[in-house]
């Protein structure tokens, strides 16, 4: 997206503008396919040296940046509000404390959830037999994230592979650059080993070299549609990868819900970060008995959010990240309401921010070349809520990523499960109700990575469980003991204590051979001891025969 935005620059830089009143906030330079391999060398060089140090020193640097990190916590945050036009208490309360805590989490318990663990092997262990699992880190972790959260992201996925024992090469979006180099910047001042964590820069095509690279994981939070790519080209030399991609993520309302707390959370759940969230809501069903009330009351709170640049404290919606984004809301919105839906309140471009933003630019002369101001002045766009949404209108089928809430009634539980499992993705869900062993019922039966009983979207705010979607929403998982799993390798180590007597199934076969392997197929397979105890005179038959040869 943000490619045709680079080109606006010199060939080998990126502007980061401000989307509020796109000014520019800095330049960075684009890393070349070439330098891009070599960062990936240098990761692999140093990965050596990193895998042998202890979990305390990891754990040591770890707690050393978040101490930067709260040392720069305003300047950080500004940052992050600067490049990506969310408000700077959304920087702080849904970047920056979210991955403290993760921090913390992940540096103490780490060596605790990847010790080596004895693993129960059943009546193998009678033959003097035991397995214990041991894990390895990987390698070199590439880490491509998307601009929504261009913070919490990266720097929660290089912590978690820090502490595996990986090294790690980010490449930032081209839209939040600088957030990027800042993460590298932390690292640095927390005295991370040189190269430890490097940072490329650039837009897709920089991706595209980091995971033609071959590194040894890609970790990757985007469109499916990029998604698709990385996987293709990581296949090539068999990387595996971790895909954080899209969702249309439904709320369903049931008739005894708490009102007043689904309405909240369905404003702060549709709008929080101008809708640029992979669990937004993007889909409301309510129970018809209860949906004018709440639609109502949603509306009503709507009317009192107030945009503007996200360095107003006030402000609870700041701009749309890019033209290319808020052109899709824009699009979404007419579709509904060609398709017969009703646009409650929202509906387009906000006009009073586009002359503050105008009034900004041209009085200070500074509005970069970025398209982000040169194809439209204003980036706000009204939160929209939208009443008499079906599952056949095209937007409720396509993510928006943007300000929109639609709103759709149900009768009965089993019609709003059919509704919310009718799409493509499944990245979270969320199920309004008293009665919390019927959420739970639902929520079992809702085709998502992570569903909430009355609460919404925050839980990747909660390091200590698993992230990730089912369906097109994602492969692997993020976070969680599930998340640092799949940056190491499980190796099986296996120990015979018995070597005096031959094994069973060792060559030559004879007759003999034939007739205990299909006793250890009727009978010690079964696991019962019993019924292995009636094998023991063919095996030890069997194994008189291997000794006289
Ligand atoms: P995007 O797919 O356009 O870009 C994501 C990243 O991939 C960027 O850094 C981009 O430069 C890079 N990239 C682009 N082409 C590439 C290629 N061919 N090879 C390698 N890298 C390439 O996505 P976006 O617009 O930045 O982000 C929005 C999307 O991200 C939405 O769909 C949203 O739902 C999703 N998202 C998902 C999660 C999650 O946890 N599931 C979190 C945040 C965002």
């Amino acid at each position: 997206m943000a490619k045709a935005e680079a080109q606006e620059a010199a060939a080998n830089e990126i502007i980061s503008s401000d989307p509020a009143t796109g000014r520019e906030v800095g330049r960075v330079s684009v890393t070349t396919p070439d330098e891009v391999r070599e960062a990936v060398e240098r990761s692999r060089q140093v990965f050596h040296m990193w895998k042998t140090t202890s979990f305390a020193e990891r754990r040591r640097l770890v707690m050393r940046a978040r101490e930067v990190i709260l040392d720069e916590m305003e300047a950080i945050a500004e940052l992050i509000s600067a490049e990506s036009g969310k408000p700077k208490g959304e920087a702080i309360a849904l970047e920056i404390a979210p991955v403290l805590d993760l921090m913390k989490w992940i540096a103490r318990s780490a060596e605790k959830m990847l010790r080596p663990r004895r693993v129960g092997i059943g009546l193998f262990g009678l033959l003097g037999r035991s397995s214990r699992v041991v894990y390895h880190p990987l390698g070199v972790v590439a880490i491509i994230p998307a601009w929504n959260y261009p913070f919490s992201i990266p720097l929660g996925e290089a912590v978690m592979s820090l502490m595996a024992g990986n090294t790690v090469v980010i490449k930032p979006s081209e839209l939040t650059p600088l957030t990027g180099l800042k993460i590298g910047e932390i690292f640095k001042k927390a005295g991370f080993p040189k190269d430890a964590v490097q940072i490329v820069s650039g837009a897709g095509e920089t991706g595209a070299a980091l995971v033609e690279a071959a590194p040894d994981k890609v970790a990757f939070t985007g469109s499916v549609a990029t998604g698709r790519k990385i996987a293709e080209v990581a296949a090539k030399n068999l990387t595996s990868v971790v895909l954080e991609l899209g969702g249309k993520d439904p709320m369903i309302v049931l008739a005894d819900a708490d009102l007043e707390a689904a309405a909240n959370a369905a404003v702060w759940g549709a709008f929080c970060n101008a809708g640029q969230n992979c669990a937004s809501v993007e889909r409301l069903y309510v129970h018809e008995s209860i949906a004018e009330e709440l639609t109502r009351r949603i509306v009503e709170k709507t009317g009192k959010l107030k945009l503007g640049p996200g360095s107003d404290p006030d402000v609870s919606v700041g701009p749309m990240s890019s033209e290319r984004q808020i052109r899709i809301v824009e699009r979404h919105v007419d579709d509904f309401r060609e398709a017969g839906a009703v646009i409650l309140t929202g509906g387009e471009r906000y006009d009073a921010a586009r002359e503050r933003v105008s009034d900004a630019g041209t009085s200070e002369g500074k509005i970069s070349a970025s398209p982000r101001q040169r194809v439209s002045a204003s980036l706000f766009f009204a939160p929209t809520v939208i009443t008499g949404a079906t599952n056949d209108m095209r937007p409720m089928q396509e993510e928006t990523f943007g300000p929109t809430l639609p709103i759709c009634t149900f009768a009965t539980d089993e019609e709003a499960i059919a509704l919310a499992n009718d799409t493509e993705f499944g990245l979270t869900a969320s199920v309004w109700t008293r009665d919390i062993a019927r959420g739970r019922r639902i929520a079992e039966q809702i085709e998502a990575g992570s569903v909430c009983i009355n609460e919404h979207l925050y839980t990747h705010g909660i390091g200590q469980t698993p992230w990730g979607g089912f369906k097109n929403s994602g492969r692997g998982r993020t976070h969680g003991l599930e998340g640092l799993l799949e940056l190491v390798q499980p190796q099986h180590i296996h120990t015979n204590r018995i070597t005096l007597l031959p094994d069973a199934w060792w060559m030559p076969y004879s007759p003999t051979a034939l007739e205990t392997f299909r006793g250890f197929a009727t009978k010690f397979a079964t696991g019962s001891l019993l019924k292995t105890a009636t094998l023991l005179p063919q095996l030890w038959k069997r194994i008189k025969e291997l000794r006289r040869r």
